[in-house]
């Protein structure tokens, strides 16, 4: 597994990546193939279960110098000449002495047994039973092992392999080519759970894998909304269709099984934590057993009834003072979609149905509601619509097909949305991911932070692309913020997933999303978004909005294909 690891991280093909991934998964044992795609995708247990490795770099140096007999000075000076604490553990581990040392006897279930172990010890002498764990890997592995081994636990492996690079090596490695990718996939938006669809997949076969269906507890991953220019735009596209107001809070999929709910966020992380008034709420005014719905939480002002601005809404997303802010920010759920209910999955059935049968599934109440909805078959009517609700404060209009089913994890035309931005230049903001920092001059360098380099993501290459550089519109506070998160993530080479001819003073695991406004996009020969003919897309006065948004991931930003499709849209206007 190391050595699969080590060829993976270097190859930046993806097609090369697939086929010796492929070539790898037929050498694993059916009993393990679930553990395995965890590992790759540096995950332990999917994200809902909410067990994660969160291992700092001290613990990590304190394990090696156990094992290697070098100092904790030695080792962190090794650190920070080399930058990379992998390498540090294979060269500490390559001169250590091998009798005492059973170095390459090392099995993936001793690896992922000692890091599940690792997550999930809490309480007193936790830290040095950690520190035990990992030095016991480390005492048994081959200097590639350890080294792979330090970089997982430290969150250093590149981002995990894509997960649609996983599915075209699962699917290549069973029957020799990559025609069932898409019933893998198709497993994997509804459950979230990629070992699962693996392990079904190789002990079970094709069948086994197409008749997943969705079950409480497995978040279904989320489907995505296109967009168009105008009104006219997409009605010629849709023709009749629904307009559901576009509410400007944040999504939440709501599965409830008996008495038991559990709330969770669009990138499938479990919140229900945060939203006991949405529990009860479930509890109350959902007329079934067992459901899985989907809805837009916003937060109300109690006295006027008027919908608060997103900035207020997302301070509901908090480990603290949990009761206090229920108070403080009610919500409201505007459910927008069915997805399971009593046994029967809702995803294959049109859009219609699911809405009628949300209607009789929902119990007039206090906090959720079915969104607003109202079926349009002329521009006009949806313009007037649209300015109806811009004007109520809404953040713009989402219009539906029909006779969809739910695309589960996919940006389909199902959805498209307008919103109250479209009527400037540039239509969107855009999610971009940090891949790199700026120290910055004059007042800044005391903050030692000084501005961003960001990218967008291309699925189909698993790549990062420069598209801005972000230089002005922080605060003093987010500068002091940026600069203590993504001192944790810094890299002393840019990550081989990332394209970009530039050099920002520190590179940074491309891991934060932000939300960037901007004048415009123009082309440029210095960024690598859209590359083409030696230039690239970027953007035209970059200004952050807010700060990391934590509900998405680095794979949830904008895509290549989206700022090429909003470039269309600027030209056109
Ligand atoms: P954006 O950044 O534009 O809000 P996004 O990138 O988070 O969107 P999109 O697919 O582009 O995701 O837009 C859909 C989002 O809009 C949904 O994720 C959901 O949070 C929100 N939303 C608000 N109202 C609705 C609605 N009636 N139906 C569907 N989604 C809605």
């Amino acid at each position: 597994m190391a050595q699969a690891y080590d060829k993976l991280e270097s190859t930046t093909s993806r097609l090369q990546m697939a086929d010796d991934l492929a070539v790898f998964f037929k050498t694993v044992p059916p009993g393990l193939i679930r553990n395995v795609v965890y590992l790759l995708q540096g995950i332990l247990v999917p994200e809902h279960h909410g067990i994660q490795l969160g291992i700092g770099d001290k613990l990590c140096e304190q394990a090696l110098s156990k094992v290697s007999g070098k100092t904790i000075k030695q080792i962190e000076a090794a650190y920070r000449k080399i930058g990379d604490l992998g390498q540090v553990a294979e060269t500490a581990l390559s001169v250590k002495t091998q009798k005492s040392l059973g170095g390459g006897s090392l099995t993936v279930e001793k690896v992922y047994d000692n890091l599940y172990k690792l997550a999930t010890v809490s309480g007193e002498g936790s830290q040095d039973q950690k520190i035990s764990l990992l030095a016991e890997l480390f005492s048994q592995a081959s200097p590639t092992e350890a080294k792979t081994i330090a970089r997982f636990v430290t969150g250093r492996l590149r981002l995990g392999v894509a997960e649609s690079t996983i599915m075209d090596a699962l699917s290549v490695a069973k029957i020799g080519d990559k025609t069932h990718k898409d019933v893998l996939e198709r497993a994997f938006n509804l459950t979230s759970d990629l070992g699962q669809v693996a392990e079904t997949w190789f002990n079970q076969g094709l069948d086994a894998v197409s008749q997943i269906t969705p079950q409480p507890f497995n978040p279904i991953r989320p489907a995505l909304a296109e967009r168009l220019p105008s009104a006219k735009d997409i009605i010629e596209r849709l023709g009749k269709c629904s307009v559901e107001a576009k509410y400007d809070g944040f999504r939440l999929q709501v599965h409830k099984y008996g008495k038991t709910v559990r709330v969770y966020s669009r990138r499938q992380e479990d919140m229900t934590a945060m939203f006991p008034d949405i529990v009860k709420a479930t509890l109350d005014q959902l007329n079934a057993d067992e459901a899985i719905l989907e809805g837009e939480a916003i937060g109300y002002n109690s006295a006027t009834g008027q919908f608060v601005p997103f900035q207020e809404t997302i301070q509901r997303k908090r480990k603290h003072g949990v009761a206090k802010y229920a108070e403080k920010i009610p919500l409201k759920l505007f459910v927008f979609e069915l997805l399971y209910a009593d046994g029967t999955d809702w995803t294959v059935r049109p859009y219609v149905e699911r809405q009628a049968e949300l209607a009789r599934r929902i119990i007039a109440g206090p906090i959720l509601a079915q969104a607003e909805t109202k079926i349009i078959e002329k521009p006009e009517e949806l313009e007037n619509l649209f300015d109806k609700l811009v004007g109520e404060g809404l953040e713009g209009i989402m219009a539906k097909d029909l006779h969809a089913p739910y695309s589960a994890g996919a940006r389909k035309f199902a959805w498209i949305k307008l919103k109250r931005s479209y009527s400037s230049k540039l239509a969107d903001s855009l999610d971009v991911v940090i891949i790199g920092f700026y120290y910055g001059k004059g007042k800044r360098t005391e903050f030692g932070f000084g501005g961003l380099l960001s990218a967008i993501y291309d699925p189909n290459e698993d790549r990062f692309r420069s598209i801005a550089k972000i230089g002005t519109g922080f605060s003093e506070q987010q500068m002091a913020d940026f600069s203590e998160l993504l001192q944790k993530d810094a890299l002393k080479q840019k990550p081989n997933n990332v394209d970009c001819l530039i050099e920002p003073d520190v590179w940074v695991k491309p891991r934060h999303v932000i939300t960037v406004i901007a004048d415009e996009i123009t082309r440029s020969p210095v960024h690598t978004c859209a590359w083409s003919d030696k230039e690239g897309l970027a953007l035209r006065f970059p200004r952050i909005k807010g700060f990391v948004r934590t509900d998405k991931s680095a794979t949830d930003a904008t895509t290549e294909s989206e700022v090429l499709e909003l470039y269309e849209m600027q030209r056109q206007r």
